[in-house]
This record gives structure tokens, sequence and C-alpha cells, in this order.
């Protein structure tokens, strides 16, 4: 007989792991113990059988468990009576992965509708292999009393499952039934409570059949939600929220729903009905969907419930149903009922006496094609994952990001754990929320970092907290970063030629770039090539003004002959203006230059009058992509003189053209000549990164294009392609 110790690390707690060891144990008649520790589990057992033991760990281990390692040694005999799983122990540095956030699992699904289940109708049933994780806890390791769980005494009922190794919720932390639940109530305006328990969520039903806008509390955050067939509702849904034009995401009661008003291939769908159950943009069809769900796009964000609650609602409820963060533009997503004293943004609001610890924002993704993916928003269900570097740190990296799409990461030897995403840094709340959230999530890890690495633009908020924190400062390209975290994703260890095309990222020689190759590999980049420069005329306001672009560009080209040009462009603005802005442009005031691919096709938005003035990041393009015309072979052409990329006679045929569908194809088209075109010359396998390539009918057709000549590429599919992933690509040893 032998005894030996087991030490498993990976994602082994919150998801089944210790009864699954404990019934294998059992089954195979070994001795000894389980328990938690901060480092994964440990295991000391005694037996004959302790091979196929070993065996069977990798083979039927439950399904959300992720196994990063195991050690195995032996010891001396302990002569244990039986196997027993024990208290968790804390162990100095965590090294397990916080547990993530899951969608309802399958099983709980069953029981919930199932009539003679002690937990039918129950909003808050969930299992070892499912129900909120990461958004409940306090502090690891990941054991009730460190979570808002633990004000809630468990009854007899719950707690005979709870310690019962044979039940779907042995030592399911939040495991609550009727008899011990939190409290769910329907509050009014004014926070007085209407309804409590099913009855508050009948009401619910009610009002969103009635037209109103209700405040639901998810996994990490308030909802605000509304009727998505109700024209009326959006709107006033869009006021109270100041959101003129920005898509909202539709939540369909199930997938044959979905199927009515978009086109879901494979990925997608499996994409959609995945335990992380995101937000996956889709093509949507013409359909009867209110034409304020996502004004001027073809492209539909949509999810399927992922709580108990949503399955509660969807099973009165048919329509589908706007779905929307609770927050003010610019402040963090809104966890705390009376945040809605401050704030009005509903009718009622269903709240419940179980507070949310950590802010999760739902996550975004989208698939290219059949085979590839990317994530545009790292949040619930994804985050904070850890992800595995492709070397090993000998100190502590903290990387805070960029400003927008803030996420952070902490760094400790191959480990990288990237926070939720935490929106753009423009308020005062939000940088609160990236400071919390740095706080909570270092303590979770024990984590004390080293090193600050931040962005090289020094008036990003997430680089001027790096600066105040004294500790050894670092800063790193943004474009560079963009590559890296590609580089590191894919664990691409040789040169490759990186296309990186985004909005905006301070460059090298101080100039805003966006639109530029490079020549890179782990250690170094080199930029040799990149778009013509203009001017960004009046800073920032330039951004939300693509009228202001597209002027600038014509001054290049046309100098003081482009105001008698009879384009939407020189329409958008009075004769002041043009003016003032042709001075402005002359002597150069406040006009930042500009590389960026981003900017230029917010130029020719405004050109062929797709927009003038923008209302959220990214918008231009967005609408773009809808007049993208698959079967339309044609193509500008850019000129590509030494590094330069310049697109003058791009600009010259496009005042040819004028018309919306050829103009954006013709120039979508000519991008992927571009870069096809360049890696003829370089010859090294194309990354991509950057915003500008969630755009999709550039995105897929790039795709297409390299697949047919047979070019190696890279994207990223697990770490944001926008400056999401920015915090991940400042890591480096
Ligand atoms: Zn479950
Ligand atoms: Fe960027």
């Amino acid at each position: 007989m032998k005894t030996i110790e087991i030490k498993i690390e990976g994602i082994t707690q919150g998801v089944g792991f210790r009864p699954f060891i404990y019934n294998l144990a059992n089954k195979l008649n070994l001795k000894g113990f389980i328990l938690n520790d901060s480092n994964g589990v440990l295991i000391e057992i005694e037996g004959d059988e302790i091979e196929q033991f070993i065996n069977q760990i990798e083979l039927q281990k439950p399904s959300l468990a992720v196994i990063d390692s195991i050690e195995i040694k032996e010891i001396q005999n302990r002569n244990f009576k039986n196997f027993e799983i024990r208290e968790s122990r804390d162990l100095g540095k965590l090294k397990t992965i916080i547990p993530i956030d899951s969608a309802i699992c399958p099983k709980c699904k069953i029981e919930l509708f199932d009539k003679s289940n002690k937990r039918y109708n129950y909003p808050f049933i969930t299992c070892t292999e499912c129900g909120v994780r990461f958004t409940i806890i306090k502090s690891m390791p990941y054991d009730r009393a460190n979570t808002s769980m633990a004000k809630f005494e468990m009854c007899q009922f719950c707690k005979g499952e709870y310690i019962n190794p044979n039940s779907r919720r042995f030592h399911t932390e939040p495991v609550s039934c009727p008899d011990c639940s939190p409290k769910l109530s329907l509050l009014d305006e004014n926070l007085l409570e209407l309804e409590i328990g099913n009855l508050a969520i009948e009401r619910v039903i009610k009002e969103l059949k009635d037209g109103k806008i209700v405040a639901i509390k998810g996994y990490g955050g308030f909802h605000l939600v509304c009727d998505g067939l109700n024209f009326d509702s959006i709107s006033r849904l869009r006021e109270i929220k100041k959101r003129k034009k920005k898509p909202f995401a539709l939540m369909f009661r199930d997938l044959e729903s979905i199927k009515q008003v978009a086109k879901v291939n494979r990925l997608e769908e499996k994409l959609l009905t995945s335990n992380i159950a995101p937000i996956v943009l889709l093509d949507s069809f013409d359909s009867d969907l209110p034409s304020n769900i996502a004004p001027e796009l073809n492209k539909l964000g949509v999810f399927l419930p992922y709580s108990a609650i949503h399955l509660l609602i969807f099973k009165e409820f048919k329509n589908p149903l706007v779905v929307t963060s609770a927050n003010i533009t610019k402040e963090p997503l809104i966890i705390d009922s009376n945040e809605f004293k401050r704030i009005k943004l509903a009718d009622f609001i269903l709240d419940c006496n179980r507070d949310i610890i950590n802010r999760c924002d739902d996550s975004v993704v989208m698939a290219l094609d059949e085979e590839y993916k990317i994530t545009i928003r790292r949040a619930r269900g994804l985050a904070p994952k850890n992800i595995k570097l492709p070397f090993k740190l000998d100190k502590n990296i903290l990387s805070t990001g960029a400003n927008q799409k803030s996420v952070f990461a902490i760094a400790f030897e191959d480990n990288a754990i990237l926070s939720p995403h935490i929106g753009d840094l423009e308020s005062i709340k939000s940088i609160e929320s990236f400071e919390e959230m740095i706080e909570r999530i270092s303590k979770m890890y024990s984590f004390k970092p080293d090193l600050i690495i931040c962005d090289k633009h020094i008036n990003y908020e997430s680089s001027k907290w790096a600066e105040r924190q004294n500790i050894p400062l670092k800063r790193i390209q943004h474009h560079y970063s963009h590559i890296r975290a590609v580089l590191y994703e894919k664990k691409i260890n040789f040169d490759v030629l990186a296309v990186a095309f985004d909005g905006s990222g301070f460059g090298d020689d101080g100039k805003i770039w966006g639109g530029e190759f490079f020549i890179a590999n782990q250690k170094s980049y080199q930029r040799i090539k990149h778009l013509r420069e203009f001017k960004l005329l009046g800073g920032e306001v330039a951004i939300k003004n693509p009228k202001r672009i597209a002027l600038s560009i014509l001054f290049d080209i046309f100098d003081s002959k482009a105001l008698d040009l009879n384009l939407s462009t020189i329409k958008a603005f009075n004769q002041t203006e043009l003016k003032n802005l042709y001075q402005i442009h002359k002597k150069a005031i406040n006009s930042p230059l500009t590389s960026s691919i981003g900017r230029l096709f917010d130029a020719i938005a405004s050109l062929i009058d797709i927009t003038q003035e923008i209302n959220y990041e990214g918008e231009s393009g967005a609408i773009m992509e809808s007049f993208y015309d698959e079967n339309l072979n044609e193509a500008y052409e850019f000129e590509i003189r030494d590094e330069i990329i310049d697109f003058e006679n791009l600009i010259l045929a496009i005042l040819g053209d004028l018309d919306k569908r050829i103009v954006v194809t013709k120039f979508i088209n000519a991008i992927i000549n571009l870069i096809l075109t360049i890696q003829k010359e370089i010859k090294l396998p194309i990354v991509f990164c950057g915003g500008v390539f969630q755009n999709r009918a550039l995105s897929s057709n790039l795709i297409k294009r390299l697949k047919i000549e047979n070019i190696a590429f890279y994207i990223p599919e697990e770490i944001p392609i926008n400056d999401g992933g920015i915090a991940f690509g400042q890591i480096e040893r």
C-alpha cells in the first residue's frame, strides 16, 4: 500500500472538483482527504489503486474544471480511516484561478421547470456547474463565508445537499432554496417595495408587457430591460440613457427566435449556447424588429437568457427583450439599487438582497467565419480568467492598459489575470471603479507589483494612475502592445508582419498612430510602413466629427479650392466654420498629425454622407459595413512610396464615385489588397490587431483571401482585438 500527495493547479474550485475526487476515491476504495488551498487542491491518498485514480482524474474531471499542472510525490503512510473532504486552508500566494460566473446549466434548467422539484420556479437555482461565482466573491479561497451569500443561513435541506458528495450541489457555495432564499423584491422608482419573490417576477412580466422599463439585477450588475418589439419603450430608454444611436443588445427566449432575425453559423451557435452566454454580434435579416434597436446597422447583438430570473420572465414573455447595462454614459455599471435614487433610469427595479461584490458586464464576441472569432469585450463568464504567458516572469507586473475599454492585468510567474472590462476611463466614477478593481483582484491573489507598465500616452487616466503609485514604471507603445497581445496569446516566437489598425495610439514620434505596419517579435518592433499623415483639426473634437477629418484631407489635396467642391462634407459646415477651419488647417493650430486608418474611415463616411458627427466610437465604420457588397470585386488603390501609404488618388477616385455601396466596397477591398501587397514584399506571417478589425466586412474577407492565397496569419481570439487587449500585451519579461 502506497501513500501519495497530489497537488493540482488550475480551475479546481467551485466546479465540483472535490466531490468528483471524493466519489472517485470511494469507488477505488482509497482513503485520505482532499482540500482546497490557495494553490488549487491538495490530495493525500492511500491504497492500492492509486495509478488508476490518477489516470481517471484527467479523463473524468468535471466539465468546468481545468488542470494546469499535477504534482505527485510519495509520502509516509498515514493510516487513513476513510476519504474525506477537509476544510479549505489559506496558503500565502494564490495560484488558484478565481472561479468564473457561468450561465445556468441544463440540469438546473430542467429542475427549474419541474413542478415536483423543490426548486421549481426558484430564481436563485444553482449547482456546482453553474451560477454566480466571481461576482459574489470578496476574497479567496472560494468558500461561502468569503462571498456575499455568507449572510444567508442554509436550511437543513440545502445543507444536506451541500455536505453530500453524491449531490449536484455538494459544496455549491451559493446554494439556496425557497426556504433559505435571498429576497427578491420589486421596487418602484422611489425604491418602495411593491412585491416580493415570484410575485415580483410576475409583476415584472406585466410591466414589461405594458411597455415599462425595468432595472433587473443580474450577475455582475443591473440591466435596463424593456420589450424589444415596443418602439416607444425603446425610444424612451434611449432618452433616459442619453444614447441616441448606439445599438442595443437583444435577449431572445431561445435560439430558434434568434434565427428568425439573424444569420447564425455553427460557431455562432456554439458561442450563443455556451456556458458563457455572451452577446454575439450577428448579421441581421430584414425583420419586424423596431428600427431604433440598431439604427442603420445590419448587425445585431443578441444573447440567450443566462440566469433563472431571465428564464422565468421568458416563460411568460414571448418577445425579445432589449437588455442593456444600467448606467449613464461614461459611468460604471450600477450594482446597488440605491444608485437609482441618484439617477432615475427605470420605472421599476427588480432587486435582491444578495450583494454584487465584483462588477462584471456582459461579454461580447463576434465570429469572423465558421472558424475564427474575436473577443470585443471580455467580461462575464470570461474574466478574470487566468491566461498563461509563453514565458515565466521573475517579478510581479501590473499593466494598466489603455484608456478606452479599460482592462488591466496582473502578472506573476507565467500567469496573467485580465480584469473584466471596466469601460472608458472618462469619468471620476469609472476611474474609481478601475482603482477598486485593481485593489480587489490584487488582494485575491495577494499580489504586489514590482513593476507597473502603462501606455506611452501620458494623458491616459491609466497612465496617470500608474505614475502616482511610486513603483518602478515602464511605458510601452500602444500598437506594439496590441501586437504582443497576439504574439503571447498565439505563442508566436518568430518575426511577423504586424498590421495594427485602430482609432488612435500615441506613437514613438509623438504623433498619433493607427494605420501601421510593423515587423515585430516578442522582444522588438520596427515600424516599416504607415498611412500618410493628416491633421486632426481641433484635436479631440475632430474624433467626434468625421466631417472635420474629411475637410482636413480635402484641404491637404485641394487647398482652398476644397471649399468650392459640391460635397456633403462641405455642406455640413457654415461659411464661418469653413473659414476658421481653413486657417486652423493652414497654421496647424491644435491639429495633431495622425496616420490612423480609423480616422480615414471617418473621413470617407463624411465624404459619402454616411455620418458627419458620430454618437459612439466606431460608428462610421459600423454603418459603412452595412453598405459592403460581397458581389462587387472592384477596389481602389493605395500607393506605397517607401514607408508612406498614400491615399490621395484613392480619395480622388471616391469623389468620382460617391455612391455609398460602391465606395465602401472598393475602399474595404483596397485595404485588403494593401495588406496582401505588403505581405508579398515582406514575406512574413501576418498578425492583425486593433479595433478597426472589428469591422467584419474587412476581417472576414481578409481572412478569406489569406486562406485562398495560403498566407499564414494570426488574430487574437481570446484577448480583445481592441484596446481591451492592451494590458495583456504590455506585460514583458
Ligand atoms: Zn446548475
Ligand atoms: Fe488601440
